[in-house]
């Protein structure tokens, strides 16, 4: 019975689960340790290219969840990251509209979600700007980065990229977001086409930088 009620004030006041651990949190994504191993970054890899973290753990199993296990409740609390880099770099100040970067189409339909679109909805909900989703695609599947250098990176996607042919980014201020920069190939490609497409200026932002 004691323990019973120990264990339901436990849950009462500790109901998460730090995502890295396990250990009983309140409301949150990591607990107290955890937390602090998080290192953040504050130098960019291009004066346009922004990561808020560095990709280690317990940020990689966090983004794991996230993205391969469904575990979408994490985009809130990962976008925090992204919110606060924003904040630092004055970005919020310089952008008009937030742009995901896209999936492949067979890559979402095994998904169900974009991860980069729900980390920029809640960019885009904390600085009330609009989503413009799915203006940007993705037309090839491009294979796996894993073991291509940044030069062969870069040729891997930079014609994976389109904007499409009934919209315009003309005069845009934007901000590109995804989850994981390895070496900036994915968000360069995309720079360059919304610039082709005629955005003023082009941010793009990543939650981790590996
Ligand atoms: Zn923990």
């Amino acid at each position: 019975m004691l323990k019973n009620l120990g264990q339901g004030l436990l849950d009462l006041f500790y109901p998460y689960s730090c995502c890295a651990c396990g250990k009983k949190i309140p409301p949150g994504i990591f607990c107290a340790e955890c937390r602090v191993r998080i290192e953040p970054l504050t130098v960019t890899v291009f004066p346009y290219l922004f990561s808020a973290v560095r990709y280690r753990e317990p940020i990689v199993t966090a983004i794991h969840r996230f993205k391969y296990r469904g575990e979408v409740f994490l985009a809130p609390y990962l976008s925090e990251f992204l919110i606060e880099l924003c904040q630092c770099h004055k970005l919020k100040e310089r952008i008009d509209c937030v742009v995901p970067v896209p999936l492949h189409p067979t890559r979402f339909r095994e998904r169900n979600f974009n991860q980069a679109e729900l980390l920029g909805q809640e960019i885009a909900a904390c600085f009330s700007l609009p989503v413009l989703n799915r203006f940007l695609i993705r037309f090839r599947n491009t294979p796996s980065q894993t073991g291509l250098s940044g030069k062969e990176r870069m040729a891997n996607v930079s014609d994976a990229f389109q904007v499409r042919k009934d919209v315009t980014f003309k005069g845009r201020r934007c901000l590109l977001v995804d989850d994981v920069l390895t070496t900036g190939a994915t968000l360069s490609a995309c720079r360059s086409r919304l610039l082709s497409a005629g955005a003023a200026e082009v941010y793009g932002l990543a939650l981790a930088r590996d």
